[in-house]
């Protein structure tokens, strides 16, 4: 269900720097214009895309590799950098998600509005606190907890770093537009990762795999993937599944800065798997009827169905 707040519950104060920075971006046709711009936009977006996927996501929600406490610092401070609040917030909201996925209490999922799921769910207030019992192994760390406290240390440094990179053109187009590309890059994992793409696992929720949503968010767009086995430092279960994040990790594994990789388990490689959607159509079918609702019942009823 849709969640009844008007259009203006997000235009309230506290959302005003969120939307300043998207007015900023065009700025960017009052400044005199170069390519080392756009490329500065491409290389903070890129690098800090793999902060979000690489650190956020597939290290510090959900622990798919090991390295060394520096690193670990290193990579929550880029992460940090992508103004998507702090380390630790990020991680126990979305191993909430994973534990709520498209369920009453999800956070951000589209059953609930799709722009809710996308940007909605940041901009109100609801969820501005931290569920400490989910990331109590993060908050034996005091340098992330500091940081976490101070989540606007960060992209100020990056702010500053871009002035003097480039003037006010390194501030408009390496912090204000690249942070906003990032920021609705990011929010399509929540937004379209469960809607728009294919089905290969039957899971309890709507997630799906994009190629397109693969591309702008480094591999994170195989969510269906992702849905089915959260530990694996891979989302491209297969060779053809582009995952610019795991070739990252992998490079860096071979200089000794992270380890243990976790792999995706054989038999879920082997389609003929028990949790393999047989038929794309029927499934697409049959999540149409019912609204897209795909609840735990509907989704193992419709897995026993196909096998
Ligand atoms: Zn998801
Ligand atoms: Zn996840």
């Amino acid at each position: 269900m849709a969640k009844p707040y008007s259009a203006s519950y997000y235009f309230r104060p506290h959302t005003w720097p969120f939307w300043a920075l998207h007015v900023a971006c065009v700025g960017a046709f009052f400044v005199e214009f170069s390519w080392w711009y756009v490329a500065l936009a491409f290389v903070g977006y890129a690098a800090r895309m793999f902060g979000v996927t690489g650190g956020y996501h597939r290290y510090f929600s959900h622990r798919t590799y090991s390295t060394s406490r520096v690193f670990q610092f290193l990579i929550a401070f880029l992460a940090m950098c992508s103004a998507q609040k702090g380390v630790i917030w990020w991680a126990s909201h979305h191993r909430h998600h994973h534990a709520h996925s498209d369920q009453e209490g999800d956070v951000h999922s589209p059953q609930d509005g799709f722009w809710w799921s996308h940007v909605g769910w940041i901009l109100s207030n609801d969820h501005e606190q931290t569920e400490e019992r989910y990331v109590r192994d993060l908050m034996r760390f005091p340098e992330l907890v500091w940081m976490d406290k101070y989540f606007l240390v960060p992209p100020t440094i990056w702010g500053i770093g871009m002035f003097l990179i480039a003037g006010l053109p390194g501030l408009i187009w390496g912090l204000c537009i690249s942070t906003v590309l990032l920021w609705h890059g990011t929010f399509t994992i929540n937004s379209l990762s469960h809607v728009w793409g294919k089905v290969r696992y039957a899971t309890t929720d709507t997630s799906r795999n994009n190629f397109w949503l693969a591309i702008i968010t480094l591999g994170e767009g195989w969510h269906n993937n992702h849905h089915r086995f959260q530990s694996s430092a891979r989302n491209g279960f297969f060779w053809w599944e582009l995952d610019i994040t795991y070739y990252t990790l992998k490079f860096f594994s071979f200089f000794g800065l992270v380890w243990d990789l976790r792999p995706v388990p054989a038999h879920l490689l082997d389609s003929h798997n028990d949790s393999w959607v047989k038929n794309q159509q029927d499934y697409t079918m049959f999540s149409r009827k019912n609204g897209e609702a795909t609840t735990a019942t509907q989704t193992e009823k419709f897995a026993e169905e196909m096998m």
